[in-house]
């Protein structure tokens, strides 16, 4: 990885991890914005603790085995309406003008997503098609976006019947295979980012900035973290090499997380919820900032269970040709056990006479040794048991959780940077 400041590596005997001003734990956007923010703006000795070989997270890119450009955690589009956040990362690469398009593979036909007067044409026959488009139109203003479970509360005929052949054709199988769930089980919020559209715009997002890094999610990162002060660790696990130790010395007894990944100290069920109140690295006490950016279930030792995710498997299929599907990405609403399929060069705009399909089956994330916990599962209970491991945290007065896990939160590319730097805002004013 070329760069000139940055140290990577894994974590040498001979660094003592406590002298650095702040230690933030993973490498994707939340960590590399405020690794950044801490160096640059607050001239602080940053030192970043990834566990995997490389920066990025899960936006962490490159090229496979037949030069194809892809993401190796799946596949990310930038997508944005803050002026703040796309200044920023402005910053760091160029971009590269593509308009996600998402077509359902329903019944034969590919159908653009979100569903919108365009799709109605594509399904119906033209009386029908343009009955449900007057209903539509009747009831909200052109333009608008409307849930797919507030469309199935009408009491109108056609609306009703327009909700419940979308809910059937794109909502349902898609969403139990990704959630293991049926819509009204997850959170509303989740099947509310793929709204029915009064409109015609195919775009699957209709932010005012969008496109991909002209070079890749991880040259942006190598760019972002490639300053004077910021030493990068890769292979290094928080828990298990760093020995973040957190513990809650005179606070109902002492529990700890450990570097054994479980409960350490006197983590028995009367001292479970003690807050931490201290934290060591390398065995050593730590009084600089800690941003954790890690599941907090996995850093508590799981003393309360652990919380749900969903995790994926990646297929790869590869062609000696240059386009094998008719866009970026095609869901599978009503067939096949995988939730859609992504071809990477038309995200990438690479010009190849071969290409790369990725075919994403989401699983149960039941084993965190060999899975990666991608979504947490927003619904009521999981945000309940969420906010018991949160609490834990709570008196550490130097240690902040940012980031899709630490947050237990869906959050898009553009929510994490832009909490990161809102984050980094606070802190440094502090
Ligand atoms: P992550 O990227 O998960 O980074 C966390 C890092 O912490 C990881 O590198 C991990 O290895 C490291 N880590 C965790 N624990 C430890 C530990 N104990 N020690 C050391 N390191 C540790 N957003 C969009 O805007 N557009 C998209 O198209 C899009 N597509 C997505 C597709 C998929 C399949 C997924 C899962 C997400 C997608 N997202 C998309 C969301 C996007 O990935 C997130 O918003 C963003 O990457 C989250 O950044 P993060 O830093 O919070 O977490
Ligand atoms: N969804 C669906 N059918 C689709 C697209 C989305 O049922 O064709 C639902 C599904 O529950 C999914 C959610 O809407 O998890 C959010 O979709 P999005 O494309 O935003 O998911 P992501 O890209 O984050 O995986």
């Amino acid at each position: 990885m070329a760069s000139k400041t940055c140290t990577y590596a894994a974590l040498p005997d001979a660094i003592d991890l406590v002298s650095y001003d702040a230690v933030v734990v993973g490498s994707g956007f939340a960590g590399s914005v405020l690794a950044r923010e801490l160096a640059e703006r607050g001239e602080l000795r940053v030192a970043i603790l990834e566990r995997r070989p490389q920066i990025g997270g899960n936006a962490f890119d490159c090229l496979d085995s037949q030069g194809v450009l892809i993401h190796e955690f799946g596949p990310h589009i930038y997508h944005t309406g803050s002026e703040r956040v796309h200044g920023y990362l402005s910053r760091f690469t160029d971009w590269l003008a593509y308009r996600h398009e998402v077509l359902a593979f329903i019944d034969g036909n590919y159908i653009p997503v979100p569903f919108n007067l365009n799709s109605i044409e594509q399904s119906f026959a033209t009386e029908k098609a343009d009955a449900l488009k007057a209903a539509l139109l009747a009831a909200y203003p052109e333009g608008s976006k409307v849930t797919i479970l507030e469309l199935r509360e009408q009491k109108n005929g056609l609306l009703k019947e327009l909700a419940d052949y979308v809910y059937e054709k794109v909502f349902v199988y898609y969403t139990m295979k990704q959630w293991g769930l049926s819509p009204e089980e997850i959170d509303p919020a989740v099947t509310a980012r793929v709204p029915v559209l009064v409109g015609r715009d195919n775009r699957y997002f209709q932010d005012r900035y969008q496109g991909m890094p002209a070079e890749g999610y991880t040259a942006l990162f190598q760019r972002l973290l490639d300053y004077p002060g910021i030493d990068i660790f890769l292979n290094t696990d928080a828990v298990t090499d760093a020995h973040l130790q957190l513990s809650s010395v005179g606070e109902k007894g002492v529990a700890g997380a450990g570097p054994d990944g479980g409960a350490a100290g006197s983590g028995t069920a009367d001292t479970a919820d003690a807050p931490f109140t201290a934290i060591t690295l390398q065995g050593k006490a730590y009084n600089g900032l800690v941003i954790y950016t890690g599941a907090l279930d996995e850093l508590a030792g799981y003393r309360f269970g652990q919380l749900p995710y969903r995790s994926l498997d990646f297929v790869y299929r590869r062609y000696p040709q240059k386009h094998v599907q008719p866009c970026g990405t095609v869901n599978f609403t009503v067939s096949e056990d995988y939730t859609r399929t992504t071809e990477y060069t038309w995200l990438t705009g690479q010009d190849l006479e071969v290409t790369t399909v990725a075919e994403e089956y989401p699983r149960a994330f039941l084993d965190p040794q060999s899975q990666i916990p991608y979504y947490p599962v927003f619904t009521e209970a999981n945000q309940a048991a969420y906010d018991s491991y949160k609490a834990l945290f709570q008196r550490l007065p130097d240690f902040y959780l940012a980031g899709r896990l630490a947050e237990y939160r869906y959050y898009n590319i553009d929510q994490i940077v832009e909490r990161a730097l809102a984050l980094a805002d606070g802190i440094l004013e502090a």
